[in-house]
């Protein structure tokens, strides 16, 4: 057992192209939006009082706007129906604040609108959650068995615990479609309410582009794990 772990961890070394795309789209993510956090807006309101009237004007008056601590931890939570503004963005009325402002109220609007990639991915969150714990125990004992008589149903729960694994990869290319269409949603938010102008939209699209690449690098890495669970496999196979 030992020795699989020890596979296993030399087989990581598949993931350093994702592990330096990882680091590369979270530093241009903190390079853009502190480039374009220096740049107030010709408006100038704060990002909560552009939040207030984005909602508002979209008739969710419902939804509540809140100040949490961190940088760059903004979120929209559908399930108490708050949006969360960090410290770096909540008081400030620049391009990066209200840009990432506008994303967030961007995701208000695909729930309430029932979006659709955003029902795929609703659905899959238990499914993810039950399936992540049989991975593991499926493909130790389908290995287990690889070494019995029961070669076939060892086989089977090999590729079923690889098809449960797959299922992370499904879930990072359903987040990539709803992280660029809230951006879109921002931008045209943004230039319709009259809170910026196309000049500075400019500006939203590159700090949100930024982000966007994180996403990316989410999906690469989720692929390159799948690639070294199967490698794994292949190689705890191939050993007797
Ligand atoms: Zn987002």
């Amino acid at each position: 057992m030992f020795y699989s772990y020890m596979i296993y961890y030399i087989l990581g070394i598949v993931m350093i192209p994702g592990i330096i795309l990882g680091i590369w789209a979270q530093s241009k993510v903190y390079s853009t939006f502190n480039q374009y956090n220096k740049v107030q807006t010709k408006h100038g309101k704060s990002a909560h009082e552009v939040a207030r009237f984005m909602l508002d004007n979209g008739g969710c008056t419902d939804t509540q706007i809140q100040q949490i601590r961190g940088n760059l931890t903004d979120n929209f939570n559908p399930s108490t129906n708050v949006v969360s503004l960090s410290e770096s963005v909540y008081n400030q009325s620049t391009i990066s604040a209200v840009g990432v402002t506008a994303h967030e109220i961007g995701h208000v609007f695909q729930h309430r609108e029932k979006y659709t990639p955003i029902k795929i991915r609703n659905a899959l969150v238990p499914v993810m959650n039950i399936s992540s714990m049989l991975m593991w125990p499926l493909i130790i004992i389908g290995l287990i068995l690889e070494m019995t008589y029961y070669v076939t149903a060892g086989d089977w729960l090999l590729y079923i615990g690889i098809g449960i694994y797959a299922l992370n990869i499904v879930f990072c290319l359903i987040t990539l479609p709803i992280e660029l269409n809230a951006s879109k949603r921002a931008e045209k938010m943004l230039l319709a309410t009259g809170e910026m102008d196309t000049e500075e939209t400019k500006g939203v699209k590159k700090v949100l582009n930024a982000a966007a690449w994180t996403y990316v690098a989410a999906l690469v890495t989720s692929i390159l794990s799948l690639l070294r669970l199967i490698l794994f496999v292949f190689t705890m196979r191939g050993r007797d």
